[in-house]
């Protein structure tokens, strides 16, 4: 494995060289996913461009009422340390510490994650229920892209070959919400999801009526999806075991898993039905718990 390393120390720089070199250089964040495929072999480059340096992509920001940026170079573990993140995205970071281990943890970033644009990835579920807003920057200048438009397929996304993933902007929801994330592993650590399930619910003035569901999935589908037919079924709803279990069997109908290593199709189809039902009850209670504290 022989590649020239580009080690930018500003953004400025990094997006001139990206400019320059366009695909024939790979961008390294953390390396996790990266470092994999080249030592694979599944993956070469002429260049590997290091965002090591870059501490300017590097930071969580509270911007009050609007909501939370988070620099695409922010590690996992401190996403999931992070009080701004722990009190505005909750789901957010129990996501974050479920991907990998320690390690990972500590090398991976948000930004590697979602650019990475795997079917498993754990960090997109809490981000596609807040909307989140990705920042790309090219030396042409910046475009904002929702992240429902972000992922193309496994492996493929909408960044062009001159872009670097900036920010990830994640918008403040309005109201009492709950959310969460359920990730099903062969075991609890160092394994990508067979299944990962994010619910948000968003409650309508009483404790009981439900403005809003939406459901998130991940490693069902070539890229991580939301369940929209399976949310509709609790819109101004109050919730009921019936309407669980049939938002539950609607989202299994939304994916499209395939039979891996890790599970077969039918294994992934019964466990979207299981965290849906789990995840919709443990959003719901939080919803009921939720304090309206004013985002600072
Ligand atoms: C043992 C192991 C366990 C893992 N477990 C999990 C898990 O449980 N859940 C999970 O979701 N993932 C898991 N992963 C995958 C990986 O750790 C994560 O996806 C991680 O977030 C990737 O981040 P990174 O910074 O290491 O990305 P890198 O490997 O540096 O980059 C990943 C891809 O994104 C591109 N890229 C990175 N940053 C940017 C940017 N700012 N702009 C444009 N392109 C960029 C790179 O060019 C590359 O194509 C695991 C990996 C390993 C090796």
């Amino acid at each position: 494995m022989r590649f020239e390393l580009l080690q930018p120390r500003s953004l400025a720089e990094a997006l001139e060289m990206k400019k320059d070199y366009r695909e024939r250089a790979k961008i390294l964040a953390g390396g996790t996913d990266l470092l994999v495929l080249l030592k694979d072999g599944k993956l070469r480059a002429q260049a590997v461009m290091s965002l090591g340096r870059l501490s300017e992509l590097n930071f969580i920001r509270s911007e009050g009422e609007r909501g939370v940026a988070i620099g695409a170079l922010v590690s996992h573990s401190d996403v999931a340390a992070s009080r701004i993140i722990q009190q505005r995205c909750p789901d957010l970071a129990e996501a974050c510490a479920q991907v990998g281990a320690a390690q990972i943890q500590n090398l991976g970033t948000l930004g590697g994650n979602l650019c990475n644009a795997s079917p498993a990835a754990d960090a997109a579920p809490p981000l596609l229920l807040m909307d989140a807003l990705l920042t790309l920057a090219s030396a042409r200048g910046e475009r904002r892209v929702a992240i429902h438009d972000f992922f193309l397929g496994p492996r493929r996304t909408v960044l062009e070959p001159d872009e670097i993933l900036q920010e990830i902007f994640v918008p403040q929801p309005v109201g009492r919400r709950g959310a969460t994330y359920l990730k099903l592993g062969r075991r609890k650590a160092m394994e990508i999801a067979i299944v990962g399930v994010g619910v948000a619910i968003h409650l309508n003035g009483s404790d009981r009526i439900v403005s809003e569901c939406r459901i998130a999935m991940s490693s069902v589908a070539p890229t991580p999806l939301r369940a929209r037919r399976g949310e509709a079924i609790f819109a101004n709803q109050e919730i009921r075991d019936e309407l669980i279990e049939e938002a539950a069997e609607v989202a299994a109908e939304e994916a499209s898993p395939i039979s891996d290593v890790r599970a077969t199709r039918g294994y992934r189809l019964d466990m979207i039905r299981v965290l849906c039902r789990r995840a919709v009850r443990e959003a719901l209670a939080r919803a009921r718990n939720h304090k309206a504290e004013g985002w600072r």
